[in-house]
């Protein structure tokens, strides 16, 4: 983990505390349920008001008005403060199920709940867990989205987070014959997603420039601008004029996520502007390679997106890889990591495109635990094999690889809400049959292996 550079993350960087004794000493001792990030970490989506804590529960509205006069409510929503009580006194906020999930399949599993506590100090998780849940308290990370802007449309993704994924709904319609899709992600096209124009007043943008100017700038240790694709926002490039002069000011470190597919110039003026902050990392997404990367991430050129990561590497930028694995990239998972770590050992530098294998669970019918036995069993042993190799993974790789593995061959279903698997077999076929045509791509030619499990769904 690279996020701030307090104590805790130290101690288990150096390999004093395992994530699991980190655990015990950190998080046990104060309650069964803590977790840090409930109160030093958000996510906000200027472009709609909502707010979640981390990137699991699902997101909840922010009071556009009351923002207006207190902008920390940005993040310190009612339903955040509910959820710091119930986890002061050790119950289990119901949106947080994607640890306890993780949790429940033994006490050797580790969930994000360690993972996203351990890079605050022990005082602060003190403050947190004496506090009053009515406290408002600053961020310490925070992940914010000006607006939907991309010029993506991934498969996993959806209207709410694309405005390529709009123009493929209004273009075509809603995708049709999905029985899973409770929330109808691919039905509509979100526009409670964007509820400001790109030019009109927005309370949240507002609200967030002011708490930056007044606290967060000197307060929060990592600021990570996701999207959409954040190159392609002007309040960005607004936030990275204020850093040109101010950037004595502040401490924070900026951290984009971005698709690295995008205009030369821009690539270049991220390089450019790098000097003037405190430090920059920039996250991508990738699990596949060539073909399959392409078909899952609608709009990635893939050999383009390989150059920019090496790009910004070159330019001293941190790199980091978030994968989101899904039924389709295991096959090529494999082959990305190797790729990766034939990188680092050319570069001789370990922090070229560090990895991260994040579980897709939503929309759970594009979930890896979709494919039937055999195919994730053969996935289990390369994904094994791959672990155990002599690879110099960091240590975290490891533990979300083993994670990662450990899911494959325990969990049955996506999550809890899960629908039977008849249900997401059904939507799996209605919605690559769908999106074949309309972004004119072909399953069974891009994942041969798949094909004749594909034909019989
Ligand atoms: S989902 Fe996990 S990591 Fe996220 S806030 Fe809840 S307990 Fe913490």
């Amino acid at each position: 983990m690279t996020e701030g550079n307090p104590e805790n993350n130290l101690e288990v960087l150096q390999n004093k505390l395992s994530p699991n004794e980190f655990k015990r000493k950190h998080l046990d001792t104060r309650s069964a349920s803590f977790c840090g990030a409930k109160w030093y970490n958000a996510t906000v989506w200027l472009g709609s008001g909502m707010t979640t804590s981390c990137h699991h529960p699902l997101p909840h509205k922010i009071d556009p008005i009351a923002v207006q006069s207190n902008p920390k409510l940005l993040h310190n929503t009612p339903e955040k403060k509910e959820q710091r009580r119930q986890m002061q006194c050790g119950e289990r906020p119901s949106g947080c199920e994607y640890c306890w999930k993780i949790e429940d399949m033994g006490p050797t599993h580790i969930s994000d709940r360690i993972y996203k506590s351990w890079i605050y100090t022990d005082q602060e998780l003190t403050d947190a867990h004496t506090a009053s849940s009515e406290k408002d308290f600053e961020l310490r990370s925070l992940e914010i989205a000006f607006d939907r802007t991309c010029n993506f449309a991934c498969s996993y993704c959806n209207p709410a987070f694309s405005s390529t994924w709009v123009k493929d709904l209004k273009t075509n319609g809603g995708y049709v014959n999905l029985v899973s899709d409770g929330r109808g992600h691919f039905t509509h096209e979100h526009d409670s997603n964007q509820l400001y124009g790109y030019n009109e007043y927005n309370p949240y943008v507002e609200a967030f420039f002011k708490w930056w100017e007044s606290d967060l700038h000197k307060t929060l240790r990592q600021l990570r601008v996701t999207g959409g694709e954040p190159l392609m926002s002007a309040d960005l490039w607004k936030l990275i004029e204020w850093f040109e002069k101010n950037g004595d000011k502040s401490q924070t470190s900026l951290a984009i996520n971005s698709n690295l597919v995008a205009k030369p110039e821009l690539i270049q003026r991220l390089i450019d502007v790098k000097k003037h902050l405190p430090s920059l990392g920039v996250y991508t997404s990738a699990e596949a390679v060539d073909n399959a990367a392409e078909y899952i991430r609608d709009g990635m050129v893939f050999e383009q997106w390989w150059e920019n990561v090496q790009k910004l590497h070159e330019a001293d930028i941190d790199t980091h890889c978030m994968m989101t694995i899904n039924a389709l990239c295991l096959e090529t998972l494999p082959v990305l990591v190797h790729r990766i770590m034939k990188k680092r050992t050319e570069y001789g530098d370990r922090r070229f495109c560090v990895m991260s294998f994040n579980i897709l669970r939503f929309p759970s019918f594009q979930s890896a635990l979709v494919l039937p036995d055999n195919i994730k069993m053969h996935h289990v042993d390369r994904l094994k094999e791959l672990r155990n190799s002599n690879l110099d993974f960091h240590e975290f790789e490891l533990g979300q690889l083993d994670r990662l593995i450990e899911y494959l061959q325990v969990v049955d279903k996506p999550h809890s809400e899960g629908f039977d698997m008849p249900n997401l077999h059904n939507d799996f076929k209605q919605f690559y049959t769908q999106y074949d045509v309309r972004r004119n791509k072909n399953f069974a030619t891009t994942f041969p292996e798949l094909e004749e499990w594909y034909e019989q769904l």
